[in-house]
């Protein structure tokens, strides 16, 4: 099943896909006001059930989507998690030992933008950059969750494009300046439940700017696993449901690329990942 958040008739709600419309779920369950509510109740594996032989209330052509989860409480991002994009990261100059623990920064939610919504960039940059990265939805409440149990703790998978912006990231050790520009997080189109996805499964992961191809691999080529990453985040903090875990981007960003390559206004990205969709934005400047 395919779940999303979007506006229906001026009204921020949530629903599923269905052909090529969308069925309004927050219509027929105003106890979850959103999305994140309605995977933490558990009930989520049974939209298809409650979808089936409804009509769509919309088509998906009409809508304005929303990012699949809209206000997050957290969105736990990981840093140079493929192989590949961190040797390209020592050829362009960076000295970087691999971590044994899994590095992460955190985004807010004022950072994300939906699918079809514009990433902007904004005046004080000129390198804009993208970041295609399998994205991971917490269903279920967890602290210290163990590695073995952690595919419990998974509601379903997106899209995300980490959009950087990586005169900001590089200004000191630390990156999260560089990681939180408002829209510049691309997230969607919806999210596809984990009773779709085999655990662990590798899944192909294209990036495309303007259709010509920037990334491409498969999440196969994570140095930590998704069950790692749900451990180690939630050894910090407790994980609620809701919560995003952009588990890293392969090779191919913009910024190692030489010359280095950067999005600008009129652009569009594509993030596509093989079982979920097409996340698309186009890039506008900061008005
Ligand atoms: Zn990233």
């Amino acid at each position: 099943m395919k779940l999303l958040s979007f506006i229906n008739a001026g009204r921020e709600t949530w629903g599923a896909v269905v052909g090529d419309g969308v069925v309004d779920l927050g219509k027929v369950f105003p106890q979850y006001p959103t999305l994140a509510d309605y995977i933490g109740s558990g009930a989520y594996l049974e939209a298809a059930r409650h979808v089936a032989g409804k009509a769509a209330d919309a088509k998906l052509a009409d809508i304005t989507y929303l990012p699949v989860i809209p206000r997050p409480e957290k969105i736990v991002c990981a840093v140079r998690n493929y192989m590949d994009h961190h040797q390209e990261v020592i050829a362009a100059g960076m000295q970087r030992e691999l971590s044994e623990q899994p590095p992460i920064f955190l985004r807010v939610w004022r950072s994300q933008c939906a699918h079809n919504q514009p990433i902007v960039l904004p005046k004080v940059s000129e390198s804009l950059d993208w970041e295609g990265e399998l994205a991971v939805i917490i269903g279920k409440e967890g602290r210290n969750i163990p590695e073995e149990r952690a595919f419990e703790h998974v509601a379903g998978y997106s899209c995300y494009n980490d959009g950087s912006i990586r005169e900001w990231q590089f200004h000191a050790k630390q990156i999260a300046s560089g990681k939180n520009f408002e829209s510049t997080g691309g997230f969607g189109p919806w999210m596809v439940t984990a009773d779709e996805i085999e655990p662990g499964k590798a899944l192909k992961l294209e990036v495309r700017l303007n259709g010509e191809v920037m990334q491409s691999s498969h999440t196969g080529h994570m140095i930590f696993s998704i069950p790692k990453l749900i451990a180690y985040a939630s050894t910090i903090f407790t994980l609620v449901p809701g919560d995003v875990i952009a588990t890293g981007t392969p090779a191919g960003v913009g910024w190692s690329r030489k010359p280095p390559r950067f999005m600008k206004p009129g652009d569009v990205c594509e993030v596509e990942i093989e079982g979920i969709g097409v996340l698309r934005n186009p890039i506008v400047a900061q008005s």
